[in-house]
């Protein structure tokens, strides 16, 4: 990305050892099957507020401590890919309606999970997005329902003992991205973003760059 446009609004790309740069949107492995970012010239690299680079980089050395490194599926996404996202999947309730509504299009919101030291993913109780490949195909059709059911599992109060593993996977993640001042959402335990995205910074329209 220009570096004009990522000084100016205080976006900076996430690397680092501790980290695996793994953009599902940047590949066709997502819930719209289509690989968004490519399509529309983004490419495959993660950007974030500085904030919340910040916060990451201060996370890195507790991965170093226990081992473990951060798959970060999605961080800054580019209003213009929200909206092909929706055009997508016109599915009431998926995705946040506009890009106004989802702190990606802020830099300030990460989708992610755990890996051990060789980039194998801790268990969770879903997929990042709650992916699969056959819940992509039959919300291709119109089948929701199914889905929704799956995203039951995706909810930070989700508790079922055939899922102890995950579970504790799950807190982990959420207390060491809480420790460094990260906020989760209730439906999502993949997603962390920064507390008071909205009012404090403003969205970012990157293909307003050149
Ligand atoms: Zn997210």
């Amino acid at each position: 990305m220009n570096k004009d446009f990522l000084e100016k609004n205080h976006l900076t790309e996430i690397k680092g050892n501790r980290f695996i740069i793994d953009m599902m949107y940047a590949t066709p492995e997502n819930i719209v099957m289509h690989p968004v970012y490519w399509e529309i010239g983004f490419g495959d690299c993660a950007y974030l507020h500085i904030d919340a680079a910040v916060r990451l980089q201060e996370l890195a050395l507790e991965l170093e401590w226990l081992n473990l490194k951060l798959r970060i599926c999605d961080a800054y996404r580019p209003p213009k890919a929200h909206q092909r996202i929706l055009e997508l999947l016109p599915i009431d309730g998926l995705f946040a309606s506009k890009p106004e509504n989802s702190l990606h299009c802020y830099g300030t919101a990460i989708d992610c999970c755990l890996t051990d030291e060789k980039g194998r993913d801790l268990k969770f109780p879903t997929a990042v997005d709650g992916y699969e490949k056959k819940y992509a195909k039959q919300l291709s059709k119109g089948i929701t329902k199914p889905f929704y059911n799956h995203l039951e599992k995706a909810k930070q109060s989700f508790l079922d003992t055939h899922y102890a593993e995950e579970i504790n996977n799950r807190e982990l993640l959420k207390r060491l991205m809480t420790s460094v001042g990260f906020e989760t959402i209730s439906n999502e335990w993949w997603h962390f973003q920064l507390p008071k995205g909205k009012e404090d910074y403003p969205m970012i329209d990157w293909s307003t760059q050149d």
